[in-house]
């Protein structure tokens, strides 16, 4: 019997991309394809980009050079290209690169192989679509066979495209309009994940809590009168805490200026889904926050952070700022660390602003900060971030927590790594547990990014089907 051909996959970006690698991977499986971890011996290498990050078209050509080397020595290997930054370049790749078999941009990730059979056939092939496909299979990759890393967790893709306009962002040309998942399609996956033993969901999109807007104006269009024109990101929310066997909800990201109460209401009423609020600030000046058009302000970003806490018991929050967008003055940072200070955050990420090709921020070359000024209100911003990080993880010792175990910890094989319902990581002495068990863990000591804890007692077995049991060491 010959050998069954090898893919690899390199992933670039947030979990949107992951969940797309995921499909690619699914599609490649079916195809009778198995997974290697080296490029040496992949017959198959898929480099999935993003364009958010910094030089990423210096990083992916470099990439690409690097792997000239590989298809010179065998012509079959094919390589293919997608993501965003495929969206972004579409057959400049091909011409930058000519040993690349296969582009294709973020609307075209169910066609990947079928694009590699003609690729085979015919030679290179650049595939973009400018939107997703009206069939809600070819639209949504959740809806497509997947090959996933964890088997008690799933992403769950609700909606794609972004209809904002983030002056930083590029993610509305590259993904194009938001447009929503029918509910009884994603109530449906997610019932199918819970069949297979999956107990923790994460809704993904990247606007998520202005779900089912498009899908209310277009039952409006079509006469149905009643349809109340909102999201419909609390009832889905509702709907997918209440599915049998699923332990923990999680959903990125929100944006601040469409969260409603009754996303909160919805997080306190379903015990499933889980404390923690990733509620992105980008910035606490309401000047900053104008130029990027963001769409609130800061105080009324503490108003709905309020409401939040008032509503959902124990909630973490954590939230992503931008230091040093065009235009940004001393007085508008001040008001960011105030607006830090106030918040108390869980945690942040937190980013230098660097200019990305094709977004408004880039061209506004003439209001650029100084670097030197930049990383002086970067490391000022770090130290009222990391306080309220210290402080939130230190009030956290001596309680008792419940833990989905993630594996052996990666510093110290002897002790397991687990996640509290707050995304926590917890490093705990334990006997040896398998991935997906759920454990009360003590918390005894704590640092800025983790908590150290001792087991309690497993509260829950994992129900996935797993061959090999994971022990320590
Ligand atoms: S909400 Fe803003 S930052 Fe988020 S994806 Fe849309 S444009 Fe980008």
């Amino acid at each position: 019997m010959s050998e069954p051909k090898k893919y690899r996959i390199t992933t670039h970006g947030c979990q949107m991309n992951e969940h797309d690698s995921e499909r690619i991977a699914g599609l490649l499986e079916a195809d009778g394809y198995v997974p290697t971890d080296s490029d040496d011996d992949a017959d198959v290498i898929v480099l999935n980009t993003c364009c958010i990050r910094e030089n990423a078209d210096n990083k992916l050509y470099g990439a690409l050079g690097n792997l000239k080397a590989r298809k010179t020595e065998n012509p079959d290997v094919q390589l293919v290209v997608g993501g965003c930054l495929a969206q972004k370049d579409r057959e400049m790749i091909q011409q930058r690169a000519g040993h690349v078999d296969v582009v294709f941009g973020t609307h075209n990730v169910h066609r990947a192989t079928e694009l590699m059979k003609l690729a085979k056939e015919g030679g290179p092939v650049t595939e973009i679509w400018e939107e997703a496909a009206l069939d809600e299979a070819e639209a949504f990759p959740s809806a497509l066979p997947a090959k996933r890393d964890t088997d008690y967790g799933a992403w769950l893709t609700i909606q794609i495209g972004c209809d904002n306009s983030c002056a930083f962002c590029i993610v509305p040309s590259v993904r194009g309009k938001e447009i929503s998942r029918p509910v009884d399609d994603i109530v449906a996956e997610a019932q199918g994940l819970a069949d297979q033993g999956v107990v923790e969901i994460t809704l993904l999109g990247q606007n998520v809590n202005s779900y089912g807007r498009d899908l209310a104006i277009a039952a409006r269009a079509a006469g149905d009168a009643d349809v109340r024109l909102r999201p419909m990101f609390g009832d889905l929310l509702r709907q997918i805490g209440d599915i049998d066997g699923i332990r923990r909800v999680r959903y990125t990201s929100p944006h601040p200026k469409d969260m409603t109460p009754d996303v909160f209401a919805a997080m306190a009423e379903t015990p499933t889904v889980v404390p923690h609020l990733h509620f992105p600030l980008q910035s606490g000046s309401d000047n900053v926050l104008k130029a990027m058009h963001r769409g609130y302000t800061g105080e009324r970003y503490l108003e709905k952070l309020a409401q939040a806490r008032e509503t959902i018991d124990d909630l973490a929050v954590t939230t992503d700022i931008i230091v040093g967008f065009p235009g940004e003055t001393e007085d508008d940072f001040e008001r960011t660390l105030e607006v830090a200070a106030a918040a108390e955050f869980d945690n942040a990420y937190t980013f230098v602003f660097s200019p990305r090709g094709g977004t408004e921020a880039a061209e506004m070359v003439d209001q650029f900060c100084d670097p030197e000024q930049v990383k002086d209100r970067f490391a000022r911003l770090r130290t009222v971030i990391e306080r309220s990080a210290i402080a939130k993880h230190r009030a956290r010792v001596g309680r008792v927590e419940e833990v989905v175990v993630e594996g052996p910890s990666k510093k110290n094989p002897d002790v397991l790594t687990g996640r509290t319902q707050q995304n926590k990581l917890v490093h705990f002495a334990s006997e040896p547990l398998r991935i997906g068990t759920f454990a009360n863990v003590r918390v005894t000591d704590s640092a800025m990014q983790y908590l150290l804890g001792e087991l309690v007692e497993v509260t829950a077995k994992p129900r996935h089907k797993t061959k090999i049991p994971l022990l320590n060491g």
